[in-house]
């Protein structure tokens, strides 16, 4: 590991704060020292109140900030004064602890200090770094781990013996580090945990830290337990349906939907195919940092067909500690690991599931390091589920606002690059829910920079592909709760008369057969949707009312319309809804140019704009207006209707 500090950069930053925000970023930048919000830094500044007078304040990372890309409106001041009368009090509650950090604040607008404040208060130096470094965590989670750290340190660290973080913590730090630490301290590890450096300016505090970790990463590599064989994985073949029976079981159980993202990469395959999985896994998380975001963590590491019943068996077993509903949805376990699907990461959102897989692949390393040292031993189990369920998680669960309509879910949606199809995409983004886009243009796989979105090139009257395509998509997000059939074409103008064989045809297999193989493939997937299968069929107004030179167009919206009734028919005793809308003069679509529509609006003798508002209500419809109703068919409002038609047209005297 190597310091990072460039003096000519550093040189840009010219107060003590901005040199704190400085050197947090870089050790942000290094992803084997803190991660997702992992670690904290922290700066004593004496500044003026608003009286003149003389205040020492400590500058310490609000939650909600990650270290690489922090700023100066990220640290919290809080009195110094108070942290240190606090640090004495015999106990404090969690959520007393945040209110007296909350409420001896000097800025009312930064965020809440980290967790770790007073920790930070009571070391007597100017600035202090705290992260939970892989090298750290994996050598003090295994069984002889006090004995190595002061193998490699001697006396120049304080080692502080597993904690909880919170209050006790920082009280017992405080009471180990004044009568151990001397002139030669240069850093604190906390077993279990991480570690702490500290110095009177930024670069002594982060280039101790760099100095540290580097030693425990050297002794690693000494014992042959840093760089990691690549381990061999045996590709399985999966049904889809398997990995949606695992995402209802994992939502049954927390109460909602969940995002399930499956990562078979070769190592995390080969990891959960280890044939001592159940002992490696089974011992608990490696930090307190971590159980925090990943929860409990039952390693299955077996078939998904005997899935539901061990894991209700695991739930009937925790379920009697948990307090409130708020607690029960915490059962719902974060990673699971099997031996087919590799490692499964399950969020309330895809943000939430890529946490999770990053925080776990960094486990999975640290887990096969221990081993290789000697034999990777976490926390035991009633310490982990301590920190489950401590006072700060709960208060912060209480403060969550209500998640948006499709948060947890998934949905597909074709066609998606432009028009409607892409209005369709960002509607549903914005009620939270996962969306898996195809289209035929490759521009699908860029047009959006979002985890919660997979855009899949795809020609989806190729079974082949749209099987290859389906397979990636449920494999990522867990399965699909939400189709909207968008895909189509509408070839020239041509009479009856003069119509090909291969305009029918074409016609024919992209609006109607494609969408029938959608249909047929994703129906045991949409059966096994947390809150019940949505399908919303884009449709067109020339299915109630069809114009002449359009057959092929009108034929095949018709079909698709009466197959959807047919299937609301049919799926209704699956809980499967399937409405469709019918909109008509969409002109922000790519079937419309400037061009075209000047054209048309000729023929009619009126104006671009009038030809757009050619309607009963002299409104334009956009594709957004249709995208809008499509979500609301698949939301909450619609519950109770299937098999229904609804125009979005602006009044059309044809339909009317
Ligand atoms: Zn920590």
């Amino acid at each position: 590991m190597k310091s990072l500090w460039n003096e000519s950069e550093a040189r840009k930053y010219d107060t003590d704060l901005a040199l704190r925000v400085y050197t947090s970023r870089l050790l942000g930048r290094n992803k084997d020292l803190v991660m997702h919000g992992g670690g904290n830094t922290s700066v004593k500044l004496e500044t003026k109140n608003i009286f003149g007078e003389t205040e020492s304040l400590l500058y310490v990372k609000g939650s909600g900030w990650d270290l690489e890309t922090i700023e100066e409106a990220g640290f919290a001041p809080v009195r110094m004064d108070h942290l240190l009368r606090l640090a004495e009090l015999p106990t404090l509650s969690d959520p007393e602890m945040v209110n007296e950090l909350k409420t001896h604040m000097t800025n009312a607008a930064v965020p809440t200090p980290s967790v770790e404040t007073i920790l930070h208060a009571i070391l007597p130096f100017k600035y202090v770094d705290h992260t939970h470094a892989d090298a750290i965590v994996t050598i003090t989670n295994t069984e002889d781990g006090e004995a190595r750290i002061r193998e490699i340190y001697g006396e120049r660290v304080v080692v502080i013996p597993y904690i909880m973080p919170g209050f006790d913590l920082a009280r017992l730090c405080n009471e180990i580090f004044s009568r151990e630490a001397h002139a030669g301290t240069e850093g604190m590890v906390l077993l279990n945990h991480g570690i702490f450096t500290f110095g009177e300016t930024a670069r002594e505090s982060y280039e101790r830290m760099i100095q540290l970790v580097d030693e425990a990463e050297s002794y690693l590599q000494d014992k042959q337990a840093w760089k990691l064989p690549v381990m061999h994985a045996e590709p399985q073949s999966i049904e889809l349906s398997e990995i949606a029976a695992l995402r209802q079981a994992v939502s049954e159980v927390a109460g909602r939907p969940m995002i399930l993202n499956c990562d078979d990469a070769n190592d995390k395959l080969a990891f959960a195919q280890h044939e001592d999985i159940a002992r490696i896994s089974q011992q608990g998380p490696a930090t307190p940092d971590h159980v925090i975001r990943t929860k409990r963590l039952p390693m299955l590491g077996r078939d998904v067909s005997g899935f539901q019943r061990e894991y209700q068996a695991y739930f009937d077993r925790n379920a009697p500690l948990a307090k409130d509903e708020k607690q029960i949805l915490d059962q719902a376990p974060r990673v699971i690991l099997d031996n087919k699907l590799g490692l499964v990461s399950v969020g309330k959102s895809m943000k939430d599931a890529s946490i999770i897989n990053d925080i776990y692949s960094h486990t999975i390393n640290i887990i096969r390091r221990g081993e290789r040292l000697g034999g990777y031993r976490a926390l035991p189990e009633k310490d982990i589920f301590d920190v489950e369920y401590w006072d700060l998680e709960q208060a912060k669960l209480k403060k969550a606002g209500a998640d948006p309509i499709f948060s947890g879910e998934v949905a597909l949606v074709t066609g998606c690059v432009s028009g409607i199809g892409r209005a369709c995409v960002n509607a549903l983004l914005k009620r939270g829910a996962a969306v898996i886009g195809l289209d035929i243009d490759i521009n699908v796989e860029t047009m959006l920079d979002s985890v919660a979105f997979l855009g899949l090139q795809c020609d989806l009257t190729n079974t082949e592909q749209v099987m290859q395509v389906l397979e990636r998509g449920v494999k990522h997000f867990g399965g699909v709760d939400i189709l909207i059939l968008n895909a189509g074409i509408f070839p020239e103008s041509e009479r009856v008369a003069e119509l090909s064989d291969s305009t029918w045809r074409k016609v024919m297999s992209i609006n109607l057969d494609a969408n029938l193989v959608l249909l047929r493939t994703l129906y045991p997937i949409l059966k096994m949707a947390p809150a019940g299968g949505r399908v919303a069929v884009i449709g067109s107004k020339n299915v109630p009312a069809p114009g002449p030179g359009a057959a092929a167009y009108s034929v095949s919206k018709a079909a698709l319309n009466q197959l959807a009734r047919v299937l609301a028919l049919e799926w209704g005793e699956d809980n499967i809804r399937i409405n469709s809308l019918h909109p008509n003069g969409v002109f922000d679509t790519a079937l419309w140019t400037e061009e075209i529509l000047q054209q048309r609006a000729r023929h009619y003798g009126i104006s671009v704009d009038e030809y757009k508002r050619n309607n009963l209500l002299h409104t334009e419809v956009r594709s957004c207006d249709v995208a809008e109703l499509a979500c609301e068919l698949c939301g909450p409002l619609f519950s109770r209707t299937t098999g229904a038609q609804i125009a979005v047209d602006g009044g059309n005297d044809r339909v009317v």
